[in-house]
């Protein structure tokens, strides 16, 4: 283990870290309620690793497993509803950064019981009940972040919760993630990918954070030649979960940045996985940097010669070759990130109303690949 990590949240990281840590759930409350999606938790062997663990302590549990992609506040609502029925005195979240945001949610509506889905966005500073987290893809880093993202259908907007949940415990084995199809490890890997970067290229950004990202995106790239091949090992597994989390630490200090920002419109709008989404606009992102002395640190440390060959690689990674939009949608979404300054504020340089929009319309209207 090659890093270091000062999060809230105690990580567990191993191969059968829950087996070898289950009595850590002793002490963090009596009555657990999952939530986690319809299948893969079940398939993956992370919910019976905790099922074992939580019989092996005594503990009552219940299984809310209704959590969509991308969750909504209704779903979140509904979670809750059950965790207050039972009631439950810890959460633990087991999946992908769906049920990971969903369980840090509830756990706050549980604790709220007054609180809606109409009323959740102006209450600040809430706290919920503990949160263990059990990552089953490598990309999010919810495991280790603040972040709950919801997608508000009042608002038609995916959006950030804006309260400071930390797990309480995440126990992160990649083994869980050996099934993942490569598609969906390739999507959850440019997650991981963006965080790593949005970090390093970010008005929060200091000495430590630069240190740790350029450490994960080292540990990242190791995993490189198997994403770009479809071929993972065992080893390209544990290096992408370890970057995913070391990621999410980053991003829990500087936030994400433009990017992320100009991604959620696609997601809701286009419904484009959350990692792709990102990654899709990167190209641009990355040529319309100025300070070109870290970007050619990105390009170094993953062992390209040019920053046209890891534009390739990103290509080839998010294979974007159907998704278009239209220059009134290119127009519609810069609207709304320029008129959103909160999203912008993490971005180091000036950036004007064309250049983002120049961001949209290269990458999607004007690639040659669409329309
Ligand atoms: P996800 O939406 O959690 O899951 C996507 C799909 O992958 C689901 O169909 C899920 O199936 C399946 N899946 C999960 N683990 C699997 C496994 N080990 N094997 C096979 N299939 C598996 O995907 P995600 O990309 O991890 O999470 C995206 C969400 O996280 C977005 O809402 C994004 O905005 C959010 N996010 C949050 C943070 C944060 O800091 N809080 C950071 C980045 C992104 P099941 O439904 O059956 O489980
Ligand atoms: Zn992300």
């Amino acid at each position: 283990m090659r890093f270091n990590l000062k999060v809230p949240t105690q990580v567990f990281f191993g191969e059968n870290t829950i087996k070898n840590n289950c009595d850590k759930f002793n002490k963090i409350g009596n009555r657990a309620l999952i939530v986690m999606g319809g299948k893969s938790a079940k398939l993956n062997g992370a919910l019976s690793d905790i099922l074992i663990a939580l019989d092996s302590c005594d503990k009552e549990y219940y299984i809310f497993d209704k959590v969509e992609e991308n969750p909504s506040l209704e779903t979140i609502e509904a979670g809750s509803k059950l965790g207050k029925a039972i009631k439950a005195d810890f959460v633990i979240g087991i999946g992908g950064g769906s049920p990971l945001d969903a369980a840090k949610a509830i756990s706050l509506m549980i604790n709220n019981p007054k609180l809606t889905k109409e009323s959740i966005f102006s209450q600040k500073n809430l706290e919920g009940i503990p949160v263990v987290a059990v990552p089953t893809t490598a990309g999010t880093g919810s495991e280790v972040t603040q972040y709950a993202i919801v997608t508000d259908h009042i608002g038609k907007v995916k959006r950030n919760l804006g309260q400071t949940i930390y797990p309480k415990m995440a126990f992160i084995d990649s083994r869980y993630t050996e099934k993942l199809n490569i598609p969906m490890t390739r999507n959850t890997a440019m997650d991981a990918f963006s965080h790593i970067v949005e970090g390093y290229l970010n008005r929060n950004a200091t000495e430590y954070t630069d240190k740790l990202s350029q450490e994960a995106l080292k540990i990242w790239g190791e995993a490189l030649d198997g994403l770009l091949n479809g071929a993972l090992t065992k080893e390209d597994r544990n290096n992408l979960m370890m970057s995913s989390t070391l990621a999410g630490a980053i991003i829990s200090k500087n936030g994400t940045s433009i990017p992320h920002g100009m991604g959620y419109a696609l997601t809701y709008h286009k419904g484009v996985p959350h990692g792709v989404a990102n990654c899709c606009l990167y190209n641009e992102y990355l040529n319309s940097f100025k300070n070109k002395k870290k970007v050619n640190n990105i390009v170094n440390i993953l062992g390209f010669s040019s920053l046209n060959d890891l534009e390739k690689a990103i290509i080839k990674l998010t294979q974007t070759n159907n998704l278009s939009i239209t220059e009134e949608e290119a127009k519609k979404y810069t609207d709304e990130i320029w008129n959103n300054k909160e999203k912008l504020k993490n971005h180091p340089e000036d950036i004007s109303y064309d250049e983002l929009y120049n961001i949209y319309y290269k990458s999607l209207v004007n690639s040659g690949n669409i329309q």
